[in-house]
């Protein structure tokens, strides 16, 4: 019992734990995965419950920069600073964050949304090389992109944008409108 009587020891080294940065839940990318496609799925991930692009940026000291990212603008291209800023938020490495946007040297063409239905089939994200202006088609499949839903003719929205992997408006799923994909 005489420890109780015992003074309390000072808090104040567990006060600057308290001042790091919020980590956020990790989401695994997937391979090929595009920068908006992945910001969008981590911030509806359970844990992490973020509204918008705005918001994130917010935590990570970016202001409205992931925001522009989320619909794959990339003028300014971001800096090393800022993928650092974001890579220690969600516990990815900055390397494979680098890796969700264009190369060096090559031109990205932001809109439309392109889609590879077949490659969605096989993995759900909107890939970053499907943006690239010199794409003309699918590398993988030898198919021609996709810009809008096959059957209702909607755009797609941007990827961060793409809860259910299907068209927003008449809900047809990416994965089915690969065999209206042309053979290119
Ligand atoms: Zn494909
Ligand atoms: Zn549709």
């Amino acid at each position: 019992m005489a420890e109780n009587m015992l003074p309390s020891k000072t808090r104040r080294g567990m006060n600057e734990d308290d001042e790091i940065l919020p980590k956020l839940g990790y989401v695994e990318p997937y391979e090929g995965e595009s920068i908006s496609h992945y910001l969008g799925r981590l911030r509806r991930f359970k844990a992490n419950s973020l509204p918008s692009g705005y918001s994130l940026g917010k935590i990570a000291g970016l202001g409205a920069v992931t925001g522009r990212w989320e619909k794959l603008y990339f003028n300014p291209f971001p800096t090393r600073q800022e993928l650092e800023a974001l890579a220690s938020l969600i516990g990815v490495n900055t390397d494979r964050l680098a890796e969700m946007l264009p190369p060096n040297g090559v031109t990205m063409k932001p809109r439309p949304i392109r889609l590879c239905a077949a490659c969605y089939a096989e993995v759900p994200c909107h890939r970053i090389e499907w943006q690239y202006k010199d794409k003309l088609k699918c590398d993988r499949h030898q198919l021609g992109f996709l810009t809008k839903c096959t059957n209702c003719e909607t755009s797609f929205s941007i990827p961060s944008d793409w809860v259910k992997g299907e068209c927003s408006h008449c809900s047809l799923p990416f994965a089915k409108m690969a065999k209206r994909q042309k053979i290119y």
